[in-house]
């Protein structure tokens, strides 16, 4: 086990984990390079656009740029412009913009940060929900579970950080749906368990303290999620004065990181990267799957507000009565698995159920009517629904190190966001993923 300093320069415990895969020999050799690595980032190297001049030396951080990569959680294509925001305004003046970043389906939170950061589709990288029912195993999770979460058994793919550190390049997290669990043995070096009351502030200045690290300990690649944006548009709608106010914090937030990045010696080797998981889209009705469907004769249900999963253990007969009673539910598309849209590529996943239930915004669904503490409500603003729908569709802007000033892209796929990152640290990517780096090759400078 390798010994890690546990405390970052903000004094917020970086929790020191055993990452079994970390070969002794190449931290070493990192440290013994330390001090040609410190010469070569603090004199403000220009970003290399590919891994050649680190794979030349022996030390596999030194002379490579970094990535910072911010998620502003539900953040809207559309909220730049809308909520008239000044740094990210100014951001994608200065950098990159695409038109909006298309989530893969379903669009909520967890398997959209695990798709941004493994290149692969939801129904390829297993986590096809917040809440899912694994049939094989018998075994639900749900993101409130921080057990669930941590256990990488639920995940397929290999995230940037994983791919970063198994190149010999150190990866911090901030929080990021997925980072708490050692996939493939792997952790960012340093990672955070999830936290949301959190301040804003320590997230970003402890993010600032990880790049002022001595070069041997410094990541190259750090990570960092909000969720404020998320939280308002849920509350008040995803077009609220109290969203644009929650907006206004995060563009604050991010004025203060790309002050504090600027400061660094090696800024102009610096990626910023600003991603969203989704947007949201206003929503008002909830209906009621017991209201249609016996739930009695059901393996397991999974009922998440925009869609419903239905297992019956593969049993046919039950299968055809549940859709047939499905078939009357309003606002909804009722499907066997094996005919679960192409596109949303869930068709033929154990996960997704006998029966999948999609519905249409602005109608929600539940499994039953239950009793509600006085002054719940479920919400102005919801997401999860068909990532074709516009209003789904997040955000994407990058500037800075190897992003070419005022380029911009059409819609994005989220699954393109990894071997973007892959390509400005000059990692190898992952084999057989769904995202490609020709999808942004446009902004690149070159
Ligand atoms: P959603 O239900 O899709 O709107 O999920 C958004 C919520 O996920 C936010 O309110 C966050 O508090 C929560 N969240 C974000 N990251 C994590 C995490 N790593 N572990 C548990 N919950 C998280
Ligand atoms: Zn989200
Ligand atoms: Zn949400």
């Amino acid at each position: 086990m390798i010994r890690r300093p546990s405390a970052d320069a903000s004094g917020f415990d970086a929790l020191a984990h055993s990452r079994t895969r970390a070969p002794v020999r190449l931290v070493r050799v990192a440290t013994l390079a330390a001090l040609a690595a410190t010469a070569a980032a603090c004199g403000g190297v220009p970003a290399p656009a590919t891994g050649s001049p680190a794979a030349a030396s022996r030390d596999p951080q030194a002379g490579r740029p970094y990535v910072v990569m911010i998620s502003l959680d539900g953040f809207r294509h559309d909220y730049v412009e809308r909520f008239t925001l000044p740094t990210l305004t100014r951001m994608q003046r200065e950098g990159a913009r695409a038109r909006s970043l298309v989530p893969t389906f379903p669009t909520k939170t967890f398997p959209n940060h695990y798709s941004i950061v493994t290149g692969l589709q939801a129904g390829r990288h297993q986590l096809v929900g917040n809440e899912m029912w694994d049939p094989a195993r018998s075994r639900r999770y749900g993101i409130w579970n921080h057990a669930a979460t941590g256990d990488a058994s639920w995940y397929a793919g290999e995230p940037i950080w994983v791919t970063a550190e198994r190149q010999g390049v150190k990866a911090a997290a901030f929080f990021w749906p997925t980072s708490d669990a050692a996939i493939g043995g792997v952790r960012p070096s340093r990672w955070k368990p999830y936290d949301g009351k959190v301040d804003n502030t320590a997230r970003v200045d402890s993010m600032l303290a990880w790049l002022a690290l001595p070069p041997a300990q410094r990541p190259h690649l750090v990570l960092g999620y909000f969720s404020d944006v998320d939280d308002a548009a849920h509350r008040y709608g995803p077009e609220a004065l109290e969203t644009r106010a929650a907006a206004i914090v995060v563009d604050r937030v991010l004025y203060r990181l790309r002050g504090g990045i600027a400061q660094l010696p090696f800024a102009d080797s610096v990626t910023l990267i600003v991603v969203s998981d989704h947007g949201l889209t206003p929503v008002d009705s909830t209906l009621y799957l017991d209201d249609y469907v016996s739930l009695g004769d059901t393996t397991a249900v999974v009922a998440t507000s925009t869609s419903a999963q239905l297992f019956y253990g593969g049993d046919r007969a039950k299968t055809e009565r549940a859709v047939a009673a499905l078939r009357r539910l309003p606002h909804a598309h009722v499907w066997r698995n094996g005919e679960i849209p192409e596109r949303f590529g869930l068709r033929g996943n154990p996960r997704a159920g006998d029966v999948y239930v999609l519905m249409d915004p602005p109608f929600s669904i539940d499994r039953t009517r239950r009793p509600r503490p006085a002054g719940w409500s479920p919400g102005l603003g919801n997401h999860g629904y068909d990532n074709a729908l516009p209003d789904m569709h997040g955000v994407f802007i990058a500037a800075g190190g190897a992003v070419r000033p005022g380029s911009t892209l059409g819609p994005l796929e989220n699954v393109h966001v990894y071997p973007f990152i892959a390509h400005l640290l000059g990692l190898r990517p992952a084999a057989g993923i769904d995202g490609n780096l020709e999808a942004t090759r446009p902004i690149l400078l070159r």
